[in-house]
């Protein structure tokens, strides 16, 4: 079965063409700067589109050049927010899109890009089944312990403040791999997953499910990352407030110009290491300050699980530094955790255990793979729906 996953955001629009059966991709490409341009071309390069479906005819246009002539079974898309109502991927009708919109305001960025993709495709092939696969989803499970703040009812009931959570999509493909290496049932798999990413997040796994996860209300509360503050004291906010600073210029501040790109002047894990490497102070202090607070939330969500049997790192950071997998591992030490040099430092695509034999609880990388969870989770739903009997 051949999947378009599309990952749409507001000026951007990321797809893949999968074979679900095999596990491969065949084609995929970014379309930038949508709606930026003119829709031409100019000194040889093609300029932003007009819109969303400007952008999809290049997709086709791309997939049918690569790929020749082929039938599209479905198309998967990423949508960041599902709120309360969605705890799994579902089909697309018009209430669903009209669902999704409903969510705009918790995802003010996101959501509205993604209901752009879907009545793009919705247009442009009218008859294509399209699954909605959500970031919030993995972790509609969380107890309300969890999920709760700790604000007047007010704020939830009529507002929809709580925890969601993010990146559920990850979390949940990592935490089947993950069990899967153990050789354990997923429902009896307990553990810490760290994705670590431009944006990070850490959950605890439960019996296979979600029942905490450091991304609360929107992603910015948690981890320290790329260019996001994580946990912070409120009251700096309303401190800033009364020294004249406006919303927009509180939100670019935590979510653009904090993190490491504040710690160390860079954003990017890669070149933060390499400066911690030739000395540079700032550099090694991000590093303290970023491996802390995740050693912290591991910590925390040990407990949370009644005891994990594995902590594992996933995306970007988590699958290639072995550095900063290092400097977690360090802080970790009153859990048992003892990393082996030589598994940590080798690099491979697959899921391995990076720990030695006497740790007391294995540590894993374990790659994630968005764009195939989507792609998959689109199938079941296509075939789960063409085989169901009529209501
Ligand atoms: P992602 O959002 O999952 O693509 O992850 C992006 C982050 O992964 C960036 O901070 C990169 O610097 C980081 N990253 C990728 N490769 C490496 C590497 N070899 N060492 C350290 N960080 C890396």
């Amino acid at each position: 079965m051949l999947v378009l996953v599309i990952n749409s955001g507001s000026s951007s629009l990321k797809y893949q063409v999968r074979d679900v059966e095999a596990g491969s991709v065949l084609t995929e490409g970014l379309i930038e700067e949508i709606g930026m341009g003119n829709g031409g071309e100019g000194d040889g390069e093609i300029i932003g589109p007009r819109d969303h479906a400007a952008a999809l005819e290049l997709v086709d246009a791309a997939i049918h050049r690569e790929l020749g002539d082929l039938t599209l079974a479905a198309v998967g898309h990423r949508v960041v927010h599902g709120g309360e109502r969605f705890s799994e991927p579902v089909l697309i009708d018009n209430e669903v899109t009209r669902a999704i919109e409903r969510l705009n305001p918790l995802a003010p960025l996101h959501n509205p890009a993604n209901v752009l993709g879907i009545r793009a495709i919705s247009r442009k092939w009218p008859d294509m089944p399209q699954v909605a696969v959500f970031d919030t989803a993995f972790h509609r499970t969380l107890p309300e312990h969890a999920w709760r703040y700790a604000v007047p009812d007010d704020l939830y009931t009529n507002h929809g403040i709580r925890r969601y959570g993010f990146h559920g999509t990850s979390h949940e493909y990592v935490t089947h791999r993950a069990a899967s290496v153990l050789g354990l049932p997923l429902e009896e798999f307990d553990g810490v997953i760290a994705h670590l990413g431009n944006g990070a997040s850490v959950t605890a796994i439960q019996g296979g499910r979600s029942v905490d996860t450091s991304m609360g209300f929107t992603p910015l509360e948690g981890l320290v990352m790329g260019t996001r503050s994580g946990d912070l004291d409120p009251s700096i906010l309303v401190f800033l407030g009364r020294a004249g600073w406006s919303m927009e210029d509180i939100d670019s501040l935590l979510n653009r110009q904090s993190g490491l790109r504040a710690l160390a002047g860079n954003n990017d894990m890669r070149s933060v290491v390499e400066a911690a490497e030739s000395r540079d102070a700032r550099a090694a202090m991000a590093l303290a300050v970023t491996s802390y607070r995740l050693a912290k939330y591991i910590g925390a969500y040990h407990v949370a699980v009644g005891g994990a049997q594995a902590v594992v790192f996933t995306a970007g950071i988590g699958e290639n530094s072995h550095q900063f997998r290092e400097l977690v591992a360090e802080r970790l030490g009153a859990l048992g955790v003892e990393l082996d040099a030589g598994l940590n430092s080798q690099r491979s695509r697959e899921p391995r255990v990076i720990s030695s034999a006497a740790s007391a609880i294995p540590v894993l990388v374990v790659p994630t793979d968005e764009e195939r969870a989507i792609a998959e989770a689109t199938a079941a739903v296509v075939t789960a729906a063409s085989i169901a009997p009529p209501t």
